[in-house]
């Protein structure tokens, strides 16, 4: 199948003018979504086809749909940005393209031409163009995602999935706006095991994360950040963030790709960055008593976590059991603030594209 075979129904009843323009001022992430979706669906023997742009609706599924029973389920996530000059473009969306199939070969599904995943994120971007907000930090949030969709409750990889694109306004992801946020420390939980899923962006993963992250609420913290499922010891990432750690001798260091750690693709952009402004950047084990430690001396300056719903975020409180350690000032130091703003930069078309990493539409 050709990725430009789209068929395009456009939504019959769009939403007014003026509740779109409500829902875009102030929007909650997640909360809201599009007129449009893309469909495509994937039968073995004859692959990709019914290639669609069609009104956002409700799926139907019948009950004995595999993903409600083996949770074959994959996503990527991805911002539509609008540059200062009013164009909008994609950042790295060929890196979602190619992660997105590296975790289709790990739930065993089938994998989907990056070029139809591409054309696919463009054709929503094209249909819902004027649900961008005006919100400061304001992107349109692309949800690619895929399940199983065979009907069938024999335990094997299902012969027939389907490809969604939805899309959502989004302001600035944490609600409170904190300068920092607060992280507390799981012993009880981990998110992924070696030989396990980890590195792949499942649904699964998040459902085995929100305990976690439910107790950290529950505790008065933001976010939750796991340890190494074999040691306890060794800092991994957040439920949906990659972690970095800032040191006085002008070098930044983040947990290496092991298998149990998603490959984030604000870390790959992050470690670029840094080292065009001249940090020396270690991917290596770092351990949750080191972090304390260095934090205490003075050695370590900052940590922050990224990942593209929330970009940078800085670190400014950690805790574990009943003690809690800061982070420098507790709040966003310096370093942190250069990459984040030299990333929101090239994302929103204000400084050059060394890289080649956006995409005008
Ligand atoms: C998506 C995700 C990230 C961040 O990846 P980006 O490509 O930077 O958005 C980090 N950790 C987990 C567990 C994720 O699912």
């Amino acid at each position: 199948m050709s990725a430009n075979a789209f068929s395009r129904l456009p939504h019959p009843r769009p939403t007014a003018d003026d509740v779109r323009a409500a829902a875009i001022a102030d929007p909650v992430f997640g909360r809201i979504f599009t007129d449009h979706m893309v469909s495509i669906r994937y039968t073995e023997g004859k692959g990709w086809h019914d290639a669609q742009v069609m009104p956002r609706g409700p799926l139907t599924l019948d009950p004995a749909t595999a993903v409600l029973h083996y949770a074959q389920e994959i996503f990527e996530g991805l911002k539509a940005y609008r540059l200062d000059d009013g164009a909008m473009a994609l950042f790295r969306v060929e890196a979602n393209a190619a992660r997105f199939n590296a975790s289709a070969r790990r739930m065993a599904m089938a994998e989907l031409p990056e070029e139809l995943f591409i054309a696919a994120v463009r054709e929503i971007v094209a249909a819902d163009a004027d649900w961008f907000p005006q919100v400061d930090g304001g992107a349109l949030y692309l949800r690619p995602f895929m399940y199983a969709s065979e009907v069938f409750l024999g335990v094997k990889p299902a012969a027939e999935y389907h490809f969604l694109v939805i899309a959502s306004p989004v302001g600035n992801y944490f609600k409170s706006g904190a300068p920092a946020i607060s992280l507390w420390v799981s012993d009880d939980y981990t998110r992924a095991a070696p030989g396990g899923t980890g590195a792949a962006k499942c649904g699964g993963n998040y459902a085995a994360s929100l305990i976690a992250q439910q107790e950290a609420i529950a505790k008065g913290h933001d976010q939750v950040v796991f340890l190494d499922a074999a040691e306890r010891r060794w800092i991994e990432e957040l439920g949906g963030m990659n972690m970095f750690f800032v040191f006085d001798d002008g070098s930044i260091v983040t947990p290496p790709l092991t298998g149990t750690i998603l490959p984030g693709i604000t870390r790959d952009a992050i470690m670029t960055l840094a080292r065009d402004e001249g940090l020396t950047v270690r991917e290596e084990r770092y351990a949750i008593d080191q972090w304390q430690a260095d934090a205490e001396s003075g050695r370590l300056t900052e940590s922050f976590a990224c990942g593209t719903a929330a970009v940078v975020t800085p670190v400014g409180k950690v805790t574990r059991h009943d003690a809690s350690f800061t982070i420098g000032a507790g709040g966003s130091g310096q370093v942190t603030a250069k990459l984040k703003n030299r990333l929101v930069d090239i994302q929103r078309g204000r400084a050059a594209d060394p890289y080649g990493w956006v995409t005008r539409l």
